[in-house]
């Protein structure tokens, strides 16, 4: 029997009625060259779930998160989002329909203040968004809420290149969120932080949580990943080898031997 048959998956919501599915990938691989860094990874998210994506540095977390986000064409397998193929789209159409995704180095537009970095993504996804139409205004007052949300409204007019580190993450993050996703990929935004900035971004993604947005929520910090995640995934050399319940994927021989035990 397999670690994931074993452990089981429930997917309740909070008004414990099983939430629907919102993302479904099937055996996806991704190969560089002869090196296969994705390898047959079946993943499927409920609507509102938060999931924890862990594994060794290498094991393909990014790579995974490429593949459904449209960074990087899968060579095999197939992704649906809301019932849909999204497979061959374009990165740009995935963040239309509500998938979103923060990078592991944040990747602001350094020449733009921070208002100006929350315009681009809401103009490019929202307001592309057939039957969406928003007024310059109504552009500028949704991100300043944003950036209100975050705790960055008073360095709106700022360059990012005069954020702190936590500062940072949180723009990537408020910069993904702009584009009011339904599914948000955090790649690492907790590397390098303090105790106590870490809790500053697992509260803030909570609280995103609690709006109705499916998380995968991609962390080496244990104690962050116990606190947030309802599921765990593991993967380790580009395979999927556990995928339950936290506590009884964190205590399972094969994954202690494959990755918490190093
Ligand atoms: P993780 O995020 O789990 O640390 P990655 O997904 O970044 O792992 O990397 C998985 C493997 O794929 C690593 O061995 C990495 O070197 C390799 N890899 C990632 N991106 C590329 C790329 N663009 N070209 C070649 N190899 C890559
Ligand atoms: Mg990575």
């Amino acid at each position: 029997m397999s670690v994931q048959e074993q452990i089981g998956s429930e997917g309740f919501s909070a008004a414990g009625k099983i939430a629907p599915t919102i993302l479904e990938a099937r055996k996806i691989t991704k190969r560089f060259g002869g090196f296969v860094a994705v390898n047959g990874v079946e993943l499927s998210v409920r609507r509102g779930e938060r999931i924890g994506l862990i594994g060794p540095n290498g094991s393909g977390k990014s790579t995974l998160t490429n593949c459904l986000c449209g960074t990087l064409r899968i060579d095999d397998g197939a992704i649906e989002f809301e019932g849909e193929s999204i497979a061959l789209l374009p990165a740009h159409k995935r963040a239309r329909r509500g998938v979103a995704r923060s990078f592991q180095l944040p990747k602001p537009f350094h020449s733009l203040s921070l208002i100006e970095n929350m315009r681009v993504p809401l103009e490019f996804t929202v307001c592309s968004r057939k039957g969406t139409h928003m007024s310059k205004a109504e552009m500028r007052d949704r991100s300043f809420d944003l950036l209100e949300v975050f705790g960055l409204a008073s360095k709106a007019q700022r360059l990012p290149g005069d954020l702190t580190q936590v500062e940072m993450r949180k723009l990537e993050l408020a910069r993904a969120m702009a584009t009011d996703p339904k599914l948000l990929f955090s790649d690492e935004a907790m590397a390098g932080l303090s105790h106590s900035e870490v809790d500053e971004i697992l509260e803030l993604l909570l609280k995103l949580n609690s709006t109705g947005v499916s998380i995968i929520f991609i962390e080496h910090i244990i104690r962050a990943v116990m606190t947030f995640s309802e599921r765990l995934v593991v993967l380790v050399a580009g395979q999927k080898i556990a995928d339950g319940d936290p506590k009884s994927v964190i205590e399972n021989q094969h994954v202690i031997e494959a990755y918490l035990g190093q």
